[in-house]
């Protein structure tokens, strides 16, 4: 019998055991996923590519319209300077992630994850080789730790992670943090792979800000973003890649031995989502709303500290206060009949638990309703 290979053994999947649909009556915290429908110009786009004919294969990067569409919508939106020959369109977000580890680290390398850091970053790195090398952030506000990533540096480093806004702290780095990283790359000649997935929800004062448009940035970080968040297409998987030149080259033939492109008719289905602005920030105006509902209901209760969610659509609470772990905290709310997830499945969360308030008003207004009886025994 021929064995698996050994690369599988031990690679975790994340989330995923918290992630299984429970049965209808319980309420689901837990899916990172936009709780609205895709706006429907999107959906004709693509049906109208399908009945055209879009079935083909194509520029592998995405069609030529496509990726001047993302140079334009980066630059307005994100002050990032990118031609359309520096854009790779892939299958989400996520393998854009994929391609950049594969660009910025060898076998053995070390890359730093800010953590407690989103659950796929730690497997995908170490599926490649790559060695994660986890810096916990200030857990009081989940903001970056500088010293301690200067302190974490070794001569096997290659790359620093950014996530901000946080998916699953909500942290949005300040302008200054985001400066002083790029300078800790600078000096020690790092990579960074900054994912800016959630750049478009940002709830504080400052303003997201990429590591590419700051002096020392642009030419050594790969920035990665797609559609599934702020234009709810998660199951349409797109998402893009932009940074230095080289680095592209190596991101085209990434994809050119691997996915090939996106679905053809999906091409101009994603440009037509970069002109919805409406819908973006139509949702935004309800994030925000139930982000509010989430933070007050949540501080309501006995024994759980919630830090202000900066942005993305994640409170991360520490339920220390209650007395129990994290994985009793959610293994009881999903007896009371509400699923979220302990943070201790991911490196440095230990103590808090991730809640998503991308869910209905409804099912956060029932769902702080369960909570309150299982908690103060109602
Ligand atoms: N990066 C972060 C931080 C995410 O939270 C997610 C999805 O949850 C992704 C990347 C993946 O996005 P995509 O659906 O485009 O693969």
């Amino acid at each position: 019998m021929p064995r698996v290979s050994s690369r599988f053994v031990g690679l975790g999947v994340g989330f995923a055991p918290y992630l299984q649909p429970p049965g209808p009556e319980v309420i689901r915290w837990t899916v990172g996923e936009p709780g609205f429908d895709t706006p429907s110009q999107i959906i004709d786009a693509a049906i109208h590519g399908l009945k055209e004919g879009k079935t083909k294969y194509t520029r592998g990067p995405g069609s030529i319209e496509l990726c001047e569409a993302v140079a334009e919508y980066l630059e307005i939106h994100h002050d990032i300077e990118a031609s359309a020959d520096e854009i790779v369109v892939t299958p989400g977000a996520k393998q854009a992630l994929l391609y950049s580890f594969l660009i910025t680290t060898m076998p053995g390398d070390e890359a730093i994850l800010l953590s407690p850091s989103w659950a796929s970053y730690e497997p995908m790195l170490e599926f490649i080789g790559a060695v994660p090398v986890h810096v916990k952030v200030n857990m009081e506000d989940f903001h970056p730790d500088l010293v301690a990533i200067r302190d974490a540096i070794t001569d096997k480093t290659r790359m620093i992670l950014i996530n901000s806004p946080c998916n699953p702290t909500g942290a949005v780095f300040t302008p200054e943090e985001i400066g002083e990283i790029v300078d800790i790359a600078v000096e020690n000649d790092l990579w960074i792979v900054s994912d800016e997935i959630y750049g478009r929800m940002v709830w504080v004062d400052w303003p997201h800000v990429s590591p590419s448009t700051l002096p020392g940035g642009k030419e050594r970080t790969i920035v990665v973003n797609g559609w599934s968040k702020s234009w709810a297409m998660t199951g349409m998987r797109i998402g893009f890649l932009t940074g230095p030149s080289d680095a592209m080259k190596a991101a085209v033939k990434s994809q050119a031995n691997s996915a090939s492109h996106i679905p053809t008719f999906m091409m101009d289905a994603a440009k037509v989502a970069l002109e919805c602005e409406d819908s973006v920030r139509e949702f935004n105006r309800e994030y925000l709303k139930r982000r509010e509902m989430m933070m007050e209901g949540l501080s309501s209760l006995p024994g759980i500290r919630v830090p202000e969610p900066e942005g993305a659509f994640y409170v991360f609470a520490d339920v220390t206060g209650t007395g129990m772990t994290d994985i009793e905290f959610a293994d009881g709310a999903l007896e009371a009949g509400v699923q979220l997830i302990p943070a201790s499945l991911i490196t440095g969360g230990e103590g808090f638990v991730r809640v998503s308030y991308a869910a209905d008003e409804e099912d956060i207004l029932e769902g702080l309703r369960r909570l309150r009886s299982w908690l103060l025994q109602e």
